[in-house]
């Protein structure tokens, strides 16, 4: 029997998996610009298969068990540098989770704070290497700002709640995408830009991060 949050959880991540799979053919269009061309086809791959093990292997009353064995589906089936990298996410993800009995906003942007932490540790990139990071970072900002004001109590606005939250945070993702397409990468493979590409090719990587994201704040809302 499915709790209310595992309803909400299941919803979530469904909703990221479909939409990586609605935008495949772009990712691998930009990764072709900018890098080896099968950001799309790592990304799809995971998430074809975290659909498939969704209700069969996922424990969607346990959020921390669920991100632990997403960690395992990605791990299994992704390959790539995201692949590695999105196993670096969720393991640290699952680290901070498991800490709670209760998950609600707070403990999600804790998560992605360890998770941005590791991916950035392990990986070497920080903010501006155009990369995933640059999503992520921003979303994380939102997020733990939004946090702070529900751990100091101050008086949220009208609407300000917990899925505000993630609307907003998922707002600063796609924002922190789109500005990928200025930026000359550091890390990852595509370490060379095109001047005519400049400003017409985001990263594939960043671009991803922000659309599962998005789609599963989005799923919260409903
Ligand atoms: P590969 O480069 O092995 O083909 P993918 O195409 O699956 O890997 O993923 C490429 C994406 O991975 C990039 O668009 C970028 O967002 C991300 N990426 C690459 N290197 C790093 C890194 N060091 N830190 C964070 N993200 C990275
Ligand atoms: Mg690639
Ligand atoms: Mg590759």
């Amino acid at each position: 029997e499915l709790s209310k949050q595992g309803c909400i959880l299941e919803a979530a991540i469904e909703a990221g998996a479909k939409e990586i799979i609605n935008i495949k053919d772009n990712l691998n269009e930009w990764d072709s610009k900018v890098g080896d061309g099968d950001c799309g086809t790592t990304m799809y791959r995971g998430a074809t298969t975290i659909l498939e093990d969704l209700k069969k292997r996922y424990p969607m009353n346990d959020a921390a068990g669920t991100i632990n064995e997403i960690g395992s589906t990605v791990r299994r089936v992704m390959g790539g540098t995201s692949g590695i990298l999105y196993d670096i996410l969720c393991k640290a993800a699952y680290a901070s989770l498991k800490q709670n009995t209760s998950i609600g906003a707070n403990e999600w942007a804790d998560a992605l704070e360890a998770s941005v932490a590791a991916v950035s540790k392990y990986g070497g990139a920080s903010a501006g290497y155009r990369t995933m990071l640059d999503a992520l970072i921003p979303a994380c900002t939102v997020l733990k700002q939004f946090d702070e004001l529900i751990v100091l109590k101050q008086s949220l606005k009208a609407g300000d709640d917990p899925v505000t939250a993630f609307i907003a945070s998922s707002e600063a993702a796609s924002a922190g995408a789109e500005s990928t397409k200025q930026m000359q990468a550091k890390a990852g493979r595509s370490s060379y830009i095109a001047p005519d590409l400049v400003a017409s090719v985001p990263d594939p990587g960043a671009v991803a991060a922000a659309a599962w994201y998005r789609a599963a704040a989005h799923a919260v809302k409903s």
